[in-house]
């Protein structure tokens, strides 16, 4: 009972968040459509029936104006939704594009609260800051405060890191 309260206090409070979450019959139409057998991203192919084997994942966010519609909703491996974070579809190609394209891609990975950051994140949060996310939007998905992020890119931290 304890859990299922928990639960629904999380799910209001995503609510009043992000505003109304899509219509179940939208998340069924995006899951169960054709092109779902594999992430919209990579194209890794993706076993509908095991639960954690995809995510649905919006295009453009919430959080950036996106809509909870079909058009906005796609099916996504954890790997690349876990990567792409508040970034648009085009943000985050050229994201991947730029490391693929760096000697020693950065590995970009969304850090566990607390873990210190390695010098391929100090990287990857000054490009992706270079994107037009705001401070905050960045230290999010490192899980570090703007303060940092805002030392990271005016290089008054990190110095050493190009
Ligand atoms: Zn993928």
């Amino acid at each position: 009972m304890v859990r299922r309260r928990m639960a629904q206090t999380r799910a209001t409070r995503s609510n009043r968040s992000h505003g109304a979450a899509a219509p179940w019959q939208v998340y069924y139409s995006v899951i169960f459509a054709p092109e779902s057998d594999h992430c919209f991203y990579c194209e890794a192919p993706i076993d509908r029936f095991a639960a954690r084997s995809f995510e649905v994942d919006h295009k453009t966010s919430p959080k950036r104006g996106g809509t909870h519609t079909r058009e906005n909703l796609c099916v996504a491996c954890p790997a690349c939704n876990g990567t792409k974070g508040l970034m648009t579809e085009a943000e985050w190609r050229q994201c991947m594009a730029d490391m693929a394209a760096t000697p020693e891609p950065p590995v970009y990975v969304r850090q566990v609260r607390g873990a210190k950051l390695t010098p391929d994140d100090v990287r990857a949060i000054r490009k992706l800051y270079a994107t037009g996310l705001t401070l905050k939007q960045v230290g999010a998905q490192f899980n570090t405060s703007h303060t940092n992020v805002s030392n990271i890119v005016n290089r008054k931290s990190w110095t050493h890191i190009d």
